[in-house]
C-alpha cells in the first residue's frame, strides 16, 4: 500500500514545485515594471540635473540607481529560473556549429569592456533548445569576466570535443579559480563563495546552467586552480 501513498506524495510535491515557479515568474515579472521607473527616471534625474543639486542629492540618486540596478539583475535571474521550467524536448533542433559559434561571438561585448578576449574554436552541431544554450554560455562567460583576476589579462578559450554521442564543451578561463572543495557546492541554488561587496550576484547562473544541461540529458562540472583560472565543461547529446 505504500506505492499509491508515495505516488500521491510525488504528484502533490510536483504541483507545488510548479505552483512555485509559477509565483516565481508572474512576481518577478510585475517587479520589473516599476523597477525599470525607478532605475530610469533616477538616471534621467541623474543626467539633467547633476551638479545642480546639493552634493546629498547627487549621492542619494546614486545610491538608489545602484539598489536599482542589484534588483534588475536578481529579478532577471529569477525569471530565468521559472522560465526553465518547460521540458526542451519540442524545441530540441539541430543548431549548426556556425550559428552556435556566432551566438558565442555576440557576448563579446562586455568582455571587450574588461580588457579580455576570446578564442572560439569550431563549435559541432547540436540537438539543443538554442535559446537554453545560449543561456548557458551568457552564464558561464558572464562569471568568467566576472571573476578575472584584475591584474592579469583575461583570456577565454571556448573548445569543443566529440566523446561518442556527446559533445564535450569547455569554457576556460585566466580567473580567479575555485578550491577543489566548492566544485560541486557552486552548482545548488543561491550559493556563492563571495561576498555581495567582494562581487555582486545572486548565486543563481550556475544553478541554471546545471538545470539546463541535465535537462538535455548532459552533465557539468568544474576544474580549476585558485589563482590560475577554472574551466566549466559540459556535454550536449551529438546529432
Ligand atoms: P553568482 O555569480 O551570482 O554568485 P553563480 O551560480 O553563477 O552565482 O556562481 C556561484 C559561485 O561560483 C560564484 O559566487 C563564484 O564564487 C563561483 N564561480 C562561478 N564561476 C566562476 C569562475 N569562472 N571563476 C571563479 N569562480 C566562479
Amino acid at each position: 500500500e505504500a506505492e499509491p501513498a508515495l505516488k500521491n506524495y510525488a504528484e502533490r510535491l510536483r504541483m507545488s514545485n510548479e505552483k512555485l515557479q509559477r509565483f516565481a515568474y508572474v512576481a518577478s515579472h510585475d517587479l520589473h515594471e516599476p523597477l525599470r521607473s525607478i532605475v530610469s527616471f533616477s538616471q534621467l534625474i541623474d543626467r539633467r540635473y547633476r551638479g545642480k543639486l546639493d552634493s546629498d542629492v547627487d549621492e542619494f540618486l546614486g545610491y538608489i540607481a545602484g539598489a536599482g540596478r542589484r534588483m534588475q539583475a536578481l529579478i532577471l535571474d529569477l525569471l530565468q529560473v521559472s522560465r526553465t521550467r518547460w521540458a526542451p524536448d519540442r524545441l530540441c533542433r539541430p543548431m549548426s556549429g556556425g550559428i552556435l559559434a556566432d551566438a558565442i561571438r555576440s557576448l563579446k561585448e562586455p568582455l571587450a569592456e574588461a580588457g579580455g578576449t576570446m578564442v572560439v574554436e569550431a563549435m559541432p552541431t547540436v540537438m539543443v533548445d538554442a535559446a537554453q544554450l545560449e543561456q548557458v554560455f551568457t552564464n558561464l562567460i558572464g562569471n568568467a569576466i566576472k571573476y578575472r583576476r584584475p591584474e592579469v589579462p583575461l583570456m577565454i578559450t571556448v573548445s569543443a570535443g566529440r566523446h561518442e554521442d556527446w559533445w564535450e564543451f569547455a569554457i576556460a578561463d585566466s580567473g580567479i579559480g575555485i578550491e577543489s572543495e566548492y566544485y560541486e557546492l557552486i552548482f545548488e541554488m543561491f550559493r556563492r563563495l563571495h561576498t555581495q561587496n567582494e562581487y555582486e550576484g545572486t548565486g543563481i547562473g550556475l544553478a541554471i546552467v546545471k538545470k539546463i544541461v541535465e535537462r538535455h540529458g548532459g552533465r557539468v562540472w568544474v576544474e580549476s586552480m585558485p589563482n590560475r583560472g577554472s574551466t566549466f565543461f559540459f556535454t550536449m547529446p551529438a546529432v
